[in-house]
């Protein structure tokens, strides 16, 4: 079907639209983690500051060695020793700043001291043991780009430069709204037939958090021209961007994208993927607008595709593509499809390779899928798979943080 648009067509205009990003602050580094770094940190420090001990043991001149040699001084860790005199050595312990004068450290189990004189086994090479000064970051080096993500690692990283507090650009407000008149809040009571509950709230909303960024709460609009008019404008000028669930099919209680084609732009496509074919992108008032599917399934895998990688860059992110890792497929695909199937499946390691199970039922109503998969395995339109097939495939636990 020519209609159908190709993901990485829709989410390039997507992209495309993306002109400035998020004002700055300042942030002490405990209440960092997750948000997208604003500033190249450049360090102004070497790290380490100094020559240091990589073992508990012993430093000296490799050229005194065979020894014996007598122990002149002892360096604990945060101490720094006096020069070493020629014919002596040094007990040092890690991390402790090398003694000027001193090309090795000995670690203890090759030495035994006794008397004072430090008798060494085996050869010693100059620098063994000892972590040069500036080994991990020269100061004047740039330690990392703005437009990451900081992770628990990147945050130890400055940590290490002496430095207590980055720039990282400020959490996105996205604005959560749920479509429909059959959604009943969890919580709030049994449902009447025909209704159920709104699960995409809550995915939507988890997600969100775990992309580092605020979630505003938007609740229920029911199946109404004006209401949803007026639930679509409140949340655009709450929110720096405005996601919806349900509403966007070609049915006539699908009032979202009349109301947003009224309020501001619109695009609707038929995105050439499984789950999640109707997906909506304009904006509101200067406020981007995402319109996802109703199917909870097709909420997640669209979320995930779409809407994640435009959210980040929206934040600030320089690189949202994810690694995807190969799994053999542990079933058949018989019939090709038209657009890329996004199958909900387990990974499992058989040996030195990962096979691919997939959930019995992939329907896109089907929440289950989701839940009881760790993978989404990548079948391409026009792809049939047999039993053992090379697949790509994307870790659910790298989409959802
Ligand atoms: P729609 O696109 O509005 O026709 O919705 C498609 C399907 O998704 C329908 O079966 C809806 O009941 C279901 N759905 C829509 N919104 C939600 C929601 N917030 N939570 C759970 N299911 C939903
Ligand atoms: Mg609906």
């Amino acid at each position: 079907m020519s209609d159908l648009l190709p993901l990485a067509v829709a989410l390039e205009r997507m992209l495309a639209t993306i002109v400035a990003r998020p004002a700055r602050e300042v942030r002490p580094l405990l209440t960092a983690r997750g948000a997208v770094l604003a500033e190249d940190v450049m360090a102004a420090i070497d790290v380490p500051a100094d020559d240091n001990s990589a073992m508990d043991g012993y430093a000296l001149r490799t050229e005194d060695l065979p020894g014996p040699l007598p122990v002149s001084q002892r360096i604990p860790a945060g101490q720094t020793g006096a020069k070493l005199e020629p014919g002596t050595a040094a007990r040092i312990f890690t991390g402790a700043a090398i003694p000027p004068g001193a090309d090795a450290v000995v670690m203890q189990e090759n030495c035994s001291e006794k008397d004072g004189l430090l008798l060494v086994s085996g050869s010693v090479a100059p620098g063994q043991n000892i972590r040069p000064r500036g080994q991990d970051i020269m100061a004047g080096e740039r330690a990392l780009q703005a437009g990451r993500r900081l992770r628990p690692q990147d945050l130890g990283l400055i940590a290490s430069l002496g430095r207590g507090q980055v720039s990282v650009y400020r959490p996105l407000r996205v604005a959560v709204l749920s479509t429909g008149d059959e959604l009943v809040e969890p919580g709030e009571g049994a449902l009447s037939a025909g209704q159920l509950y709104n699960s995409n709230r809550y995915t939507l909303a988890a997600f969100i958090s775990a992309l580092g960024m605020e979630w505003v709460d938007c609740g229920i609009v029911a199946d109404d021209p004006q209401a949803t008019a007026e639930a679509l404008q409140q949340a655009a000028a709450r929110a720096d961007c405005v996601i919806t669930s349900g509403g966007v099919s070609v049915g006539e209680e699908d009032h979202v994208k009349h109301q947003v084609e009224r309020l501001g732009r619109l695009e609707l496509w038929k995105l050439a993927i499984k789950p999640g074919k109707p997906l909506a992108f304009g904006s509101i008032d200067d406020t981007p607008f995402i319109g996802l599917p109703g199917n909870p399934t097709s909420v997640f895998v669209t979320f995930a595709l779409v809407a994640r990688p435009f959210l980040l860059q929206l934040q600030g992110l320089a690189e949202t593509a994810l690694p995807t890792l190969t799994a053999r497929a542990g079933f058949r695909v018989t019939r090709p499809g038209s657009r890329q199937d996004y199958l909900r499946v387990t990974l499992e390691r058989d040996g030195p390779t990962l096979v691919a199970r997939r959930f019995v039922n992939q329907s896109s109503g089907v929440l289950s899928s989701v839940s009881q998969s760790n993978a989404l395995a990548i079948v391409p339109p026009g792809v049939v798979v047999e039993t053992n097939d090379e697949l790509q495939v994307l870790l659910l636990d790298l989409l959802t943080s």
